[in-house]
């Protein structure tokens, strides 16, 4: 999917939606640190479609490798009732073409 650059006005206003705040963390400029505008789905430069996240945040996408690793770490440590959580998140990632440049394999 191609994706499309927010216009500076939409960054605005996603900016202001937002607070200025991290969508992870809560912090805000007012703490010293950068916040930048980014895809949540990928794709689209709508207004829905976007998120605030500071420098330590600063990806596209949502939340899918927190999966990926998720899904890595408790399939090594056994934990099969993890494993299966992550891996059915991440089939529903891969059901709605959602955040696609992160590649996950089942095995
Ligand atoms: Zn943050």
């Amino acid at each position: 999917m191609e994706k499309e650059a927010f216009t500076p006005e939409q960054e605005q206003q996603i900016k202001e939606r937002y607070d200025w705040a991290c969508a992870v963390c809560g912090r805000k400029p007012e703490h010293g640190i950068e916040v930048f505008v980014r895809h949540i789905l990928g794709g689209q430069a709508t207004l829905t479609n976007g998120q605030v996240l500071c420098e330590d945040h600063n990806h596209e996408g949502l939340f899918k490798d927190f999966f990926v690793g998720l899904h890595g770490s408790s399939k090594e440590l056994g934990d099969e009732k993890t494993e299966n959580f992550a891996k059915a998140v991440l089939k529903t990632y891969e059901k709605h073409d959602v955040n696609g440049h992160i590649e996950w394999k089942e095995d």
